[in-house]
C-alpha cells in the first residue's frame, strides 16, 4: 500500500476547523491496523484480506465539501457555442 490514504475528512467542509479529525484519523488508524488470526499461529492484516472491502469509517458530524463554481462567464459562453452549433438542426420551416 503506498499514497495517502484519502478519509471523510479529506472531503468534510469542517476540515479546517475539527476538533474531532485527530481522534477519527486515530480510530480509522486503529481500523486499518487490525489483525486477523489465522489459525496458524500467524496473523494477516484485515485490510489484506482481498475478499473484504475496506472498513472506512462514517462521522457523524461530516459535511460535504460544496461544490467549486466555475466561471460563469466561461460556462456561458460555452453554452452559446453549444446551442449555436446545433441551429443546423433546426427545422428552417
Ligand atoms: S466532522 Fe468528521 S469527517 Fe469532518 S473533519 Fe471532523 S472528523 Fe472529519
Amino acid at each position: 500500500m503506498c499514497g495517502v490514504k484519502e478519509t471523510q475528512c479529506t472531503h468534510c467542509s469542517h476540515l479546517q476547523v475539527c476538533s474531532y479529525k485527530e481522534k477519527y484519523l486515530d480510530a480509522q488508524k486503529a481500523v486499518d491496523n487490525i489483525m486477523v488470526h489465522t489459525g496458524d499461529r500467524s496473523a494477516i492484516y484485515l485490510r489484506d484480506i482481498s475478499w473484504i472491502r475496506p472498513v472506512l469509517l462514517e462521522c457523524s458530524y461530516f459535511s460535504g465539501k460544496a461544490p467549486v463554481m466555475r466561471d460563469t462567464m466561461q460556462s456561458a459562453a460555452l453554452t452559446a457555442a453549444q446551442a449555436s452549433g446545433l441551429r443546423f438542426m433546426e427545422d428552417p420551416t
